[in-house]
């Protein structure tokens, strides 16, 4: 099957879309030769003590991350019988996410992929028997991933991965219970929240004064504060909205304009809504089908891919926020800040427009900047044999690198396979691939 059809089936069919129902890809449907696996593929290294999996018939996969992208493709290698262990704390980023924040992807775009779809959206919303508003609350959408957990990955470990090397062909990972273990094929699945970016005028800046949105939670300390934010996506946006509402005295300083996303078309709903906006819905209408195909991405080459990224991505708020800020914050659209310096108990900005501000706190919308070279855990050897590209790993249509087994999915597979890869919607194609992947290979 050509790609762009494979792929547009899956987009459709990978979000329960009824209109591709057939259109399944070939690859997902060919049975693996599980029954051929039967090698115990893990095995403890410290004391050259070995631990055999218990009742494991194939190499197991360690999955390193428990969001939606790690817990995605551990059902998927849990379905076809591959044994993973899932390292991580559950749905980390998401719990240090404001808590009244909602959810900028739509309901067809949110749910974590089994693949199944026994644990969609819909159907915990149906077991749930709740009410549930749109925008999609963020502690709904926890609830949500907590079902799926039990249900598709019951088995996790809430520990971390210190150390990934790469030693004789296997890899060798270290946790930071002090435990130490080895497996032949590895997962990187830790998204972007380690990834914030700083701009350069704000690196060397004390925590007091200067903060990533990342960092916030509960943003009632800012009550009576000046405070800054510097950027126009939905974190600054929705960051300057939660500042505003709990007494802040907010100014939202952006580079480029203040842009909202109309969908427009979307809010039609019927044929209108079906043919403009993909249930992926990432990038505006025209771009949006073929952010939803990360396959036929990948074959674009590289500028044409990154124009595609960069504009499909570029900074805007959902325009149910659009109310929370528009008249009732001061923006400051295409402005820079050239310059800051500590004074009083706060800090003075200069700005490309010839202004001056005094503010009590920085707060940095600057979103993130996934890199293979600051990945905490990567031995330096390992990662110098990861071929590279703009930072990124350079992947195969299976999410693997350059070195044999070893994947990266979510924001880190974003150079090789485009936008989606930032957002839950990317995860079903991203644990689709890898676990046919790895039946394949074992
Ligand atoms: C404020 C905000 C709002 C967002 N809103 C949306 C939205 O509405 N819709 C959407 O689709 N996307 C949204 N995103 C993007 C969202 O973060 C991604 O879609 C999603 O989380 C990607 O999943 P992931 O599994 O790749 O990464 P994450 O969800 O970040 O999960 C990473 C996992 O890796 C684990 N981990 C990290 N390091 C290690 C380690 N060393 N060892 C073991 N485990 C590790 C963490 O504990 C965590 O479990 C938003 C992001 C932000 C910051």
């Amino acid at each position: 099957m050509p790609v762009l059809a494979r792929e547009m089936g899956e987009t459709l069919n990978g979000m329960g879309h009824p209109a591709l129902e057939t259109a399944r890809p070939v690859a997902a449907e060919v049975a693996m030769p599980i029954l051929r696996r039967g090698v115990v593929g893990l095995r403890l290294t410290a004391n050259t003590q070995r631990m055999a999996l218990a009742n494991s018939p194939s190499k197991t996969v360690a999955v390193i991350g428990a969001g939606p992208y790690g817990l995605s493709i551990a059902a998927h290698l849990r379905k076809r019988r591959i044994s993973s262990r899932v390292f991580g704390m559950p749905m980390e980023s998401w719990r240090f996410m404001p808590k009244r924040m909602c959810l900028k992807s739509v309901w067809s775009a949110s749910s974590l992929a089994d693949p199944d779809f026994a644990f969609t959206l819909d159907r915990f919303h149906e077991s749930a028997q709740i009410a549930v508003d749109r925008p999609i609350p963020l502690t709904f959408f926890l609830d949500y991933a907590k079902w799926f957990q039990e249900q598709a990955v019951p088995e996790l470990e809430n520990t971390c991965v210190s150390r990934l090397s790469h030693v004789d062909g296997r890899f060798q990972l270290g946790l930071t219970d002090g435990r130490m273990l080895e497996v032949d094929t590895v997962v990187v699945a830790i998204g972007v929240r380690s990834f914030a970016y700083r701009p350069e005028f704000a690196r060397d800046l004390p925590a007091n004064l200067a903060s990533h949105t990342s960092e916030h939670t509960d943003f009632e300390p800012f009550h009576d504060a000046r405070v800054a934010v510097v950027g126009s996506g939905q974190s600054a946006l929705e960051s300057a909205a939660f500042l505003h509402e709990a007494g802040a005295n907010v100014e939202l300083i952006s580079r480029g304009p203040v842009r909202w996303i109309s969908r427009k078309l979307y809010r039609h709903g019927g044929v209108l809504k079906t043919l403009f906006y993909p249930p992926t819905d990432v990038g505006p209408p025209g771009l949006n089908w073929l952010c939803g195909a990360p396959l036929l991405m990948s074959r674009l080459p590289a500028g044409l891919r990154q124009r595609i990224h960069t504009r499909a991505v570029r900074p805007a708020g959902a325009s149910w926020l659009k109310p929370r800020v528009d008249g009732k914050i001061r923006t400051t659209p295409r402005a820079s800040i050239l310059d800051v310096q500590p004074e009083a108990d706060g800090l003075r900005l200069r700005l490309s427009d010839g202004t001056e501000r005094s503010i009590d706190h920085l707060m940095l919308g600057t979103g993130y900047r996934p890199r293979l070279d600051t990945i905490p855990f990567l031995d330096p050897s390992l990662r110098r044999q990861v071929s590279a590209s703009n930072g990124y790993p350079v992947l195969n249509q299976w999410f693997e690198s350059s070195v044999p087994r070893l994947h990266f999915v979510g924001g880190l597979a974003g150079w090789s396979f485009g936008p989606i890869c930032r957002f839950v919607a990317g995860a079903r194609v991203a644990a689709r691939q890898v676990a046919w992947r790895v039946a394949e290979a074992a």
